[in-house]
């Protein structure tokens, strides 16, 4: 929720611009700067949240913390099967027919790799919608985030003191025309998002957890 330095009211995402950087007050008619807002959008204490359902807490580093998240994605409902038929199709019509013929068709098979590449992406993405993590893990200055399935993923580190920065903020992307939420991460020159497409909720249960542990530092 985003509040009018001008008079507190609060600030409709319809009166947000966040490309010309401009959020409009409706109550007193102030145009605010949307980042400088976003700066001072402050957390919720960490220690006030209660645990939402997906996401567990559990020591590493040592003497640090993991948080974990691990929700299936809605658009798991719509995507698998989509992969099974499109991929199936198109890999069984290219592939599949050579294979049972027992000869190699060198120009099919060439025109069947971006089917292939497709397939291996869909297939990526439908095993992260179902199976997919996200990790922070904290401890003595130093963090992780990982998002993947399994060991295999993305996965960046970043250093940290009590100066970090944490916050949910719109991100440039937008989804069905509304700017998505994401957590910035900014310790000292460097900046990380993660978690697009995550409710608020979870975005913010994450941040705030972020937050509680690099004022340990
Ligand atoms: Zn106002």
């Amino acid at each position: 929720m985003y509040k009018c330095p001008g008079c507190n009211s609060e600030i409709s995402l319809d009166d947000v611009n966040v490309s010309t950087d401009i959020a409009l007050c409706r109550a007193c008619g102030q145009t605010n700067s949307f980042a400088e807002m976003n700066e001072t959008a402050g957390l919720p204490d960490f220690n006030e949240l209660k645990q939402p359902k997906h996401i567990r807490i559990e020591p590493d580093f040592s003497d640090g913390k993991s948080l974990v998240c691990k929700k299936m994605s809605p658009i798991a409902l719509f995507l698998i099967p989509f992969t099974a038929v499109w991929s199936g199709m198109s890999m069984w019509g290219i592939y599949g027919t050579q294979f049972m013929k027992g000869e190699f068709n060198l120009t099919m098979s060439l025109f069947g790799l971006p089917f292939l590449f497709g397939t291996v992406v869909l297939v990526s993405v439908c095993l992260f919608s179902l199976f997919g993590k996200r990790v922070v893990t904290m401890g003595n200055g130093r963090g992780l985030v990982f998002v993947g399935v399994g060991p295999l993923g993305w996965k960046r580190r970043f250093l940290y003191t009590k100066n970090l920065k944490v916050s949910v903020d719109y991100s440039a992307m937008r989804q069905n025309n509304r700017p998505v939420k994401c957590i910035y991460i900014k310790g000292g020159s460097k900046e990380l998002k993660l978690g697009w497409g995550m409710k608020d909720e979870l975005l913010e249960y994450i941040a705030a957890f972020i937050r509680y542990e690099a004022d340990k530092a």
